[in-house]
């Protein structure tokens, strides 16, 4: 039996989920969020979500006594918090630290094949894929592994692929002081490979250029590294 009632979905929300159907589309480049979201501290996240994900789960008639599902609620209401949606809290973005480009070395840099883990904000299902981050020095370099940290801040907030794309590019913009940047990803959804259309062979693949990389040949002198 469910400790408390939850209230049915306001008729409004279930029009628009109606008229968004299985449709990907990202509505704002920031990601939407509330001005009182960080209001709550992580604990009491964690403690509220692990209440109302054991709902679903009693909902869905699953035996929360037995001993293999007992710790899930509290399992997924950390992993949110704490793991795949952490980059949601601006308190977890990677500090920027630059170095002055000693070496004087002003071609572009590529970091390619970066791991990138993100979920799709419509259906709350993991999006696999690999980021391509380039850009070239405008007098300031960062850490390498700081490109996989923006990566990664960006991916751990539920997501559609173009505004992570983007969210990524203008940091890296931000960050180093120049509009020369370009961020690829290609990137599968389970949404569409492990249910819906279920077509397990397609990626998705986004691409924002900036600055030098909107002219043709660092364009395609960057797509080469990245083969
Ligand atoms: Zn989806």
């Amino acid at each position: 039996m469910l400790s408390t009632q939850l209230k049915p979905l306001k008729k409004d929300l279930l029009t628009h989920f109606e008229e968004l159907g299985d449709e990907h589309i990202g509505t704002s480049y920031d990601t939407p969020l509330r001005d009182d979201a960080f209001d709550l501290d992580d604990d009491v996240k964690i403690d509220q979500i692990a209440h109302h994900f054991k709902h679903i789960m009693d909902i869905l008639g699953l035996d929360l006594t037995d001993d293999s599902l007992r710790g899930t609620p509290q399992r997924v209401a950390k992993m949110y918090v704490k793991e795949i949606f952490k980059g949601l809290n601006p308190a977890n973005k990677p500090d920027m630290k630059l170095f002055d480009n000693k070496y004087q070395y002003n071609q572009m840099l590529v970091e390619k094949n970066i791991t990138l883990y993100s979920n799709c904000e419509h259906h709350f299902v993991p999006i696999i894929g690999r980021a391509h981050v380039a850009y070239i020095s405008n007098g300031k370099v960062i850490g390498l592994s700081k490109l996989n940290r923006i990566v990664q801040y960006y991916a751990q907030r539920p997501q559609v692929q173009e505004r992570l794309t983007m969210q990524i590019a203008n940091e890296l913009k931000q960050a180093l002081g120049t509009e020369d940047v370009a961020v690829v990803i290609d990137a599968t959804h389970l949404c569409v490979s492990s249910r819906g259309i279920k077509d397990v062979q397609s990626s998705t693949v986004t691409a924002e250029y900036g600055g030098k990389f909107l002219d043709i040949d660092t364009r395609n002198e960057f797509l080469k590294h990245i083969g």
